[in-house]
């Protein structure tokens, strides 16, 4: 406590809720195996720290977007066991290829572009790549178009002939399986199996077929196949609001994002508050000041909307969130010096929760956790 008290504001990490979501995740998905998503620093968690907290918890990969982030949880300082699959599935041209092979990652190919690039990098290696080939069913993103895939396999078992590479996946990604019930989930699904078909009519001897995010982890057995990819949820966050509330899965919420007030200062009615005067006191009262701001990944879009608790009692943000603080109309309380002010939390303590905050600023919940900036320690408790 001491410790926390000196820091103007912190990101409490609960890696024991990191564990027990991903054992919940397991018990959804008892016959394919897990891979813990822990891209964009772990939602902003750390991906290191909840990498290696999800393997204590059973999971048997890692997934993130870029090899640089693969890469990084390779390197002996991440304490992540060699035996741990690795795939990153954002190709760029020009990346580090080479080096994603020489540490065994799982390479992902949606095109002829990476699958001419990897082929290159495994030559250079002198040993096979491990690809995933992502077909896509109807994201319209990342993956190979249906009319493209006969394609993209037949070159790859080509590579696989010169000993250049090895087909270790073959996956894809929903567009909507955190709305329960879109016709989008059947149609992508349907052709995700057609696809693996051809694919493996062939010869092509996958060792893992996925297609299943946190949503679909949590509510469509059908989808999970060898392997289930749940990133939000292992942080104990729903998908959206339509799925549920974690509670309902019992999952607990990782992240609580709190600060130290700076100040409380009585103020008298009428008094413009922040940028912009967008709040003006309706009478005398305190103001209490939170030193978080938009470079905190504070959302500007919850000015005069973002709950915070204070003492027990839920305040609004009044005004502008500015760049490193925003201010908060505390009705004529005092708080003691240094209380506390908790933004989000798993909400037993009474406290808003990230869905609160992705609700008063228009947006969704993993960007409220994602974004936290650098600026905030992450304390592991
Ligand atoms: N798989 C892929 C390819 C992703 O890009 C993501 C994240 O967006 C996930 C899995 C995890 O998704 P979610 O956080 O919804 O579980």
């Amino acid at each position: 406590a001491q410790r926390t008290a000196q820091l103007r504001a912190r990101a409490e990490i609960d890696l024991a809720a990191v564990r027990a979501n991903v054992r919940a995740l397991r018990e959804r998905a008892p016959g394919a195996a897990l891979m813990a998503v822990v891209k964009a620093d772990g939602y902003g968690h750390g991906a290191a720290a909840c990498a290696r907290a999800a393997v204590g918890a059973g999971a048997t990969w890692l997934g993130t977007a870029t090899p640089q982030e693969a890469l990084a949880l390779r390197a002996p300082g991440a304490g992540v066991p060699a035996d741990v699959r690795i795939m990153c599935w954002l190709w760029t041209p020009g990346g580090p290829w080479r080096e994603a092979i020489e540490a065994d990652l799982d390479v992902s190919v949606s095109g002829t572009w990476a699958l001419e690039e990897v082929r290159r990098a495994a030559r250079l290696a002198g040993r096979a790549a491990r690809v995933q080939l992502k077909a896509d069913t109807g994201l319209g993103r990342g993956g190979c178009q249906p009319d493209d895939w006969a394609g993209l396999v037949a070159g790859a078992l080509r590579a696989e002939a010169e000993g250049l590479l090895r087909v270790t996946g073959l996956w894809s990604h929903f567009a909507c399986a955190d709305e329960p019930g879109h016709p989008s989930i059947a149609a992508q699904l349907a052709r995700f199996r057609e696809m693996v078909a051809y694919a493996e009519e062939q010869g092509v001897r996958p060792e893992v077929r996925h297609i299943a995010n946190s949503p679909a982890t949590l509510t469509l057995p059908e989808t999970h196949f060898d392997l289930v990819r749940p990133g939000i949820a292992m942080y104990g966050v729903s998908p959206s609001p339509e799925i549920g509330t974690p509670a309902d899965f019992g999952l607990r919420p990782a992240m609580t994002l709190s600060a130290s007030l700076a100040l409380v200062k009585h103020v008298p009615g009428g008094h413009g508050v922040s940028y912009g005067h967008h709040y003006v006191t309706p009478g005398a009262t305190t103001l209490g000041l939170v030193p978080l701001g938009y470079a905190d990944g504070i959302p500007r879009h919850a000015s005069s909307a973002g709950p915070v608790l204070v003492e027990g009692k839920w305040r609004t943000v009044a005004g502008r969130v500015a760049m490193d603080q925003f201010v908060v109309d505390l009705g004529g309380d005092e708080p003691a010096p240094g209380a506390e002010a908790v933004l989000f939390g798993p909400g037993d303590r009474g406290e808003p929760t990230a869905e609160d905050w992705a609700q008063a600023a228009g947006t969704i919940a993993y960007e409220i956790v994602t974004r936290i900036g650098t600026r905030v320690p992450r304390v592991y408790v």
